[in-house]
């Protein structure tokens, strides 16, 4: 059958661990849901990560790369495994390089309760939980990687905040959370997480965000110290929209977002750039479960609508819009009519949570 004329690539990279089982799974659901659209997908499947290397010598070849860099998109599973590492201890992470290398600097995690799903927190309006952090990725604490100095009496590693990239991130910021405003019919509100009140690198990051601010009236902005926002995010996380913050922060209160809606196994994420965007589950690659067939694939399913979002807004056209808000409400549908996943305590695996969600696309049409 020919393939239809708005066929994009997307390279798929399902990497180790778990990784392959929810990418499995996510391809699974994403070849009826692109029928049923018209829409073209054709996948490239790309070996890469800690296996990877321990069989090749290198965890993602020159040639992957060029591969990956080529396609449409990146869907990834996780990638790395404890025993395999490099000679001098590093875990294998090639998926970092690819957001340093394809300069992919918003790292998009959103956090939505789903109907059904257990949560952490009591209050009634935890099932509102609706916010998205936006991890800076490329530099902040991260830019040290590899770079701290380490001697007999002191490590120092150092946090870098550049103008053009925080300028990137904050004019990404009030966009998402304007198109955001118009889905959900409110306005939307931008809060930068920092510590600006300790280091003179968050307030001059606060002054960038001020002065993009100017620029979209229609959307509220204010800041947030770190701190406040670890005991806030616990309190009233469903009072919270956009949150952009620098590169280590995001990292650790993604985890406590992912824990606020049932856990990894519910947390997707994009890491987004000028020109290339990677889209994989916010877990890693989960040894203690790998090869039972129990990881849970939502985030990954979800990373892919957001996949899909993200080719629509580029032009890829409305067909990939409405699939993508076709996946996310069959995702919704499924737990909401009882799929549990064995990370919330029931009983369904890997590929009967696929065949849930699967099921119900079309369903509503
Ligand atoms: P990384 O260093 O790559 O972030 P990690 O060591 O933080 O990895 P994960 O692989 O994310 O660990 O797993 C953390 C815990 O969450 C593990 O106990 C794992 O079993 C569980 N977990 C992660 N992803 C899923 C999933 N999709 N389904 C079920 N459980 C998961
Ligand atoms: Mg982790």
């Amino acid at each position: 059958m020919p393939l239809p004329s708005n066929t994009l690539r997307i390279a798929v990279m399902p990497g180790d661990g778990i990784g392959t089982e929810v990418t499995a799974a996510t391809l699974a659901v994403l070849e009826p849901l692109a029928k049923r659209h018209g829409i073209g997908l054709a996948f490239e499947e790309l070996r890469a990560g800690a296996f990877c290397y321990r069989d090749t010598g290198t965890a993602m070849s020159e040639e992957t790369f060029e591969k990956a860099a080529k396609a449409d998109a990146i869907l990834l599973g996780a990638m790395g495994w404890p025993e395999i590492r490099t000679p001098d201890g590093t875990e294998i992470a090639p998926q970092l390089d690819l957001r340093f290398r394809l300069g992919l600097y918003a790292g998009v995690r959103p956090f939505r309760a789903l109907p059904g799903v257990p949560l952490a927190l009591a209050d009634p309006r935890a099932r509102e939980i609706d916010f998205v952090i936006l991890r800076e990725s490329t530099e902040g604490l991260f830019f040290s990687r590899g770079r701290g100095t380490v001697t007999e009496d002191m490590a120092e590693e150092t946090l870098r905040i550049t103008r053009p990239t925080t300028e990137r991130l904050a004019r990404f910021s009030f966009g998402l959370a304007r198109r955001r405003a118009a889905r959900r019919g409110r306005k939307g509100t931008v809060t930068l997480v920092d510590k600006a009140n300790v280091f003179r690198a968050f307030a001059f990051m606060r002054g960038i965000f001020a002065e993009v601010a100017a620029g979209f009236p229609d959307v509220a902005h204010g800041t947030h110290y770190v701190d406040a926002m670890a005991l806030d995010l616990v309190r009233r996380p469903w009072a919270f929209d956009v949150l952009p913050t620098e590169n280590m922060f995001g990292d650790i209160l993604s985890d406590l977002g992912a824990g606020l809606v049932g856990g990894m196994g519910f947390a997707p994420s994009a890491d987004i750039g000028d020109t290339h965007a990677v889209f994989q589950p916010a877990h890693g690659t989960a040894p203690d479960i790998a090869g039972k067939g129990i990881a849970n694939p939502t985030a990954t399913i979800l990373s892919a609508a957001m996949m899909l979002d993200w080719l629509a807004e580029r032009g890829a056209g409305q067909g990939f819009a409405d699939a993508a808000a076709e996946l996310e409400g069959a995702v919704d549908a499924a737990f909401a009519d009882g799929l549990r996943t064995a990370d919330i305590g029931g009983g369904d695996g890997t590929a009967a949570a696929a065949k849930a969600v699967a099921r119900r696309i079309g369903a509503a049409g």
